[in-house]
């Protein structure tokens, strides 16, 4: 392995993807060098569009024989800076946007094979063409990518139902380090052949390989929902309630978001359109919602269970969606909470897991610190408590110095993960993944032996280093 001249490098590339598959002036590459938070600044010696997964191979082939380390991306939305090259500008970012095909989708073996650069909502459409449903969802769905998800392993609305992303996925493709191209494009169900080597890049951020292609499972078309915005006494209510509904429904919850007061109240200041569905306010708040790919009666479930759960005090008040733009309103507000945290100033992010049992006494713990050491800061947790998942975020309280309540970020990191993953027995990347950002984290908190194993598994897919270095392990 030798590093090449940038000039030769580059002509090669342009031989192998054509013209508009390689792009250097900086006006193309800029967006594209950033992460979705600003926390780092890339350069790239270029960046690459292949169109085809014997392309992509190719591409991984010429960067493995000439020393030139590939940085794959999606659609950039990852918060833990992934997708982004170093300061070095000796790497090539490897842009998957042009792959962007369904190449089949099977109604009747409730399956689809989409390339990796669709975009989700792309994706969820061509279910529902088929008159299937794809359950992954994400705020981000109008621009992250199946392969992205796939590499994060993605998580979000409807987790404590469908699962992630690992429980969708029926085969993939994928483009190694070597240029080899691996073809388990497989839609079966039951397939025990030795070790489930697809499950390797599910969750490997672009370190053992670029997912060119994924058939994934579907479900039946969902026909009927009923979502309401329940005022709540306090999380441990929220858990109470959880359960309640999964019982009276027949398993028929596919969500269930915690929300505090201060993401209502920043989500109708700084998005347009957002109102809060309530009178009054309330410290706490769930938007709950269950479908049914029957007319079932939904709302009469969900509606007296909130009047029973009303009558043991674990509600408050609740808005039952009595139509589709009053649920699109909900979950508008659940959707954009991060965008108004972004437009409120600078907030510190903890994606973190504990068992869904203990979410409750984990917020009160870890609130209380908050409140008694981070002045400067608002407490703003919320999400997907049917997980056990919380975005234990802060926000720079009015008037705060930016710098200084930035600069606190790594100290708070500390106490919450040492919390979140010794008391708890938590994670400290519940659906996010590590990409640069947690490097620390997973060295700090996997046990010695599983890093090991992650070590020799990363030599045996990519013994020259080439697949996204410095990400997930150093
Ligand atoms: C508003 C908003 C809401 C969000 N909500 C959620 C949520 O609820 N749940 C959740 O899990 N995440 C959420 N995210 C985070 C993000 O959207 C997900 O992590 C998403 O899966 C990333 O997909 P992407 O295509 O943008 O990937 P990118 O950001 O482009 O890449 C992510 C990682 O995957 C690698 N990668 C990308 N494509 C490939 C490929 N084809 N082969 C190999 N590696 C690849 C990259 O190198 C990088 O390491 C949210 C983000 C935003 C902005």
């Amino acid at each position: 392995m030798k590093a090449a001249p940038q000039s030769a490098l580059l002509a090669r590339l342009e031989h192998l993807l054509g013209a508009g598959g390689v792009l250097t002036a900086e006006s193309d590459t800029a967006p594209l060098l950033t992460d979705q938070r600003e926390l780092y600044r890339g350069k790239a010696v270029a960046v690459a569009l292949p169109d085809t997964a014997p392309r992509v191979a190719a591409v991984l082939a010429l960067c493995n024989e000439t020393g030139v380390a590939v940085v794959p991306q999606g659609g950039n939305t990852g918060y833990c800076g992934g997708a982004t090259p170093d300061e070095s500008g000796a790497q090539l970012l490897v842009s998957l946007r042009r792959l962007n095909r369904i190449r089949a989708v099977d109604a009747l073996n409730y399956s689809l094979v989409a390339e990796a650069g669709c975009v989700l909502a792309d994706v969820q459409r061509a279910a529902e063409e088929a008159d299937r449903f794809f359950p992954l969802s994400l705020g981000s769905e109008g621009t992250c990518q199946i392969g992205g998800n796939l590499s994060t392993n993605a998580g979000g609305l409807h987790v404590l139902r469908y699962g992630m992303m690992r429980d969708l996925v029926l085969g993939l493709e994928v483009a190694l380090a070597d240029g080899r191209l691996l073809s388990a494009l497989t839609t079966l169900r039951k397939d025990n052949t030795g070790y489930d080597i697809k499950s390797l890049f599910l969750g490997a951020e672009g370190t053992l390989g670029i997912i060119t292609a994924a058939s994934l499972k579907l479900y039946p078309r969902m026909s009927a929902a009923a979502t309401a915005f329940a005022a709540i006494r306090d999380p441990r209510a929220a858990v109470q309630l959880l359960a309640r509904l999964r019982e009276a429904s027949g398993e028929r919850v596919s969500a269930f978001e915690l929300i505090p007061r201060l993401a209502v109240e920043l989500t109708t200041r700084h998005i347009p359109g957002v109102r809060d569905p309530l009178d009054a306010p309330h410290a706490w708040y769930v938007l709950c919602e269950l479908t049914s790919a029957r007319p079932d009666r939904l709302d009469t479930i969900l509606t007296e269970s909130l009047e029973q759960a009303l009558g043991a005090g674990l509600v408050a008040d609740a808005a039952l969606a009595r139509n589709e733009g009053e649920r699109a309103g909900f979950w508008k507000l659940r959707e954009t909470i991060p965008e108004a945290q972004r437009r409120d100033g600078a907030s510190l992010k903890h994606d973190v897991a504990v068992p869904v049992a203990a979410i409750a006494q984990f917020i009160e713990r870890a609130g209380e610190w908050v409140r008694a050491n981070v002045p400067d800061g608002r407490l703003i947790a919320y999400g997907h408590v049917g997980d056990g998942n919380l975005h234990f975020n802060l926000n720079q309280a009015p008037g705060a110095d930016r710098a200084a309540f930035l600069a606190r970020g790594e100290a708070i990191k500390r106490v919450i993960h040492d919390m979140v993953v010794r008391e708890f027995g938590g994670s400290f990347s519940a659906e996010h993944g590590i990409g640069r950002l947690k490097v620390g984290e997973l060295e700090r908190y996997a046990p010695p032996v599983e890093l090991d194993l992650m070590r020799a598994i990363k030599r045996a897919f990519d013994p020259n280093g080439i697949l996204n270095p410095g990400k997930v392990l150093r």
